[in-house]
């Protein structure tokens, strides 16, 4: 079994490079471990998951807001945060070959690289991201980059406040990089040492935080519902594991061939963020009701999901190996092309310009593919591979009666449909 799971992740990393959704980060330098570039059809796809999230978090309600803040900030914003101070992995050494491990990632208290099992004392080892403002290099001059886009939201609650005519409950939403320094970043782009984030932070009345977090958990487990993600679970956390700062967290988890793991986590953060800033900084962050005057510090509630954890997920349900083929089956929401076009023939003109034509006219609304060569059987399975939910053929009737035929990618069925219906049925599918 363990065997089998493993050929399957490896399976769909020889897909991704084959077919360009992942590369290893700077390949021709011998890469960099941690880092992975996206390729032209990786990147649509994180698009697309990005654009599924953002469409159901900020554009479908409307007492949520975006934001995009920097990804480096002024240093006290991670001391106030504990993330200077705190945000450490334990690191052991092995004292055979010296490599540097997290204790608990180890499989069998075993050195992965030679085997051995005599490891130093455990370290604590900060996960994040040093650099330096300016042009001197000294302890001035120190900055991050950060290690959750979080922080970014905490600092402009204040200029959200004063802007937007928001009342509690409310919400700020970002997507945007994060930056960890992971002691072992592993299994391919599930931990990495820079990623990209969805969150968002839910200011809502202290008291009425259980009522609100319980939402947020069923929010998010209907999301993945609606982008066709499948064995999925909810794992609370026990009490005595929980962060300081949380009252509660649930991590959303996903069957990866090497077993379940969080893609997302769900925390009641209480009022921990505001007051940290508040007193690092000296601002007042309270909020005050406009409609009955009283004062308070909002507690939030944090939903926070990683693009390429999500991806990989993604990735994973949708690799099926049949028969003859390989077929990912995305839903049309996340596929990188949502169709594509075929000339029956490539060496007859009259073909090539009606589907042309087809195709141009597609590619103004969806990101469209087009494929004319070798035959169309070839072609139904190169796209198979890529997830294209619809192949469009157009034949020698095309020219007499605009109809092309579409092929479905799931249940490989063909049917004749008149080209002023296509655009309709590929927005059916998304929908
Ligand atoms: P883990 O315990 O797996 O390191 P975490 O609990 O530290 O994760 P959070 O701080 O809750 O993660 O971050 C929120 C989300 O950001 C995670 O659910 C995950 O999707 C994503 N994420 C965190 N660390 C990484 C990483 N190193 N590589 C890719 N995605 C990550």
């Amino acid at each position: 079994m363990a065997e089998k799971s493993e050929n399957k992740l490896e399976k769909i990393v020889s897909l991704c490079k084959r077919r360009g959704f992942i590369f290893p980060g700077s390949e021709i330098y011998g890469g960099l471990s941690g880092f992975y570039d996206y390729g032209p059809l990786g990147n649509e796809l994180q698009f697309n998951i990005k654009h599924a999230w953002w469409n159901d978090v900020v554009r479908k309600n409307d007492n949520i807001v975006g934001l995009k803040a920097d990804i480096i900030m002024n240093p006290r914003t991670w001391e106030s945060s504990g993330h200077v101070l705190g945000f450490s992995d334990p690191m052991v050494e092995c004292k055979k070959c010296h490599l540097r491990f997290r204790p608990d990632l180890l499989e069998d208290k075993k050195c992965p690289n030679c085997g051995g099992k005599e490891f130093s004392e455990a370290r604590q080892f900060n996960l994040m991201f040093k650099t330096f403002v300016g042009p001197v290099e000294d302890s001035a001059s120190v900055a991050y980059l950060r290690p959750e886009t979080a922080g970014g939201i905490f600092v402009n609650f204040k200029n959200v406040l004063d802007t937007m005519r928001v009342k509690v409950p409310f919400g700020i939403a970002q997507i945007g990089k994060a930056f960890r320094n992971e002691v072992n970043p592993k299994d391919y782009i599930f931990r990495t040492r820079e990623f990209e984030q969805m969150e968002l932070e839910y200011f809502v009345k202290p008291g009425t935080d259980d009522e609100w977090f319980k939402k947020w958990v069923a929010d998010r487990m209907a999301w993945y519902e609606s982008i066709g993600l499948k064995n999925i679970r909810k794992f609370q956390q026990p009490k005595e594991e929980l962060a300081h700062y949380s009252k509660g967290t649930t991590d959303i988890e996903y069957e990866f061939p090497f077993g379940w793991k969080e893609i997302e986590g769900i925390a009641n953060r209480t009022d921990f963020d505001l007051k940290a800033h508040s007193a690092g900084s000296g601002q007042d962050l309270l909020y005050t009701d406009p409609d009955t005057g009283e004062k308070f510090v909002p507690y939030v509630i944090e939903p926070s999901a990683g693009v390429d954890r999500i991806a990989l997920a993604v990735l994973c349900d949708a690799f099926n190996e049949e028969k003859e083929r390989v077929v990912l089956k995305l839903h049309s929401k996340l596929a990188p092309y949502k169709a594509a076009v075929f000339p029956l023939l490539k060496n007859k003109p009259e073909l090539v310009e009606k589907a042309r034509g087809v195709y141009m006219e597609l590619r103004k609304h969806f990101n469209v593919a087009w494929d004319d060569r070798g035959n169309i059987g070839k072609r139904y399975y190169s796209q198979d591979e890529i997830g294209t939910p619809m192949c469009i053929t157009i034949d020698f009737d095309t020219l007499n009666d605009d109809t092309v035929t579409v092929r479905d990618r799931d249940t490989m069925e063909q049917k004749r449909v008149h080209i002023s219906e296509l655009a309709g049925l590929i927005q059916k599918a998304i929908e």
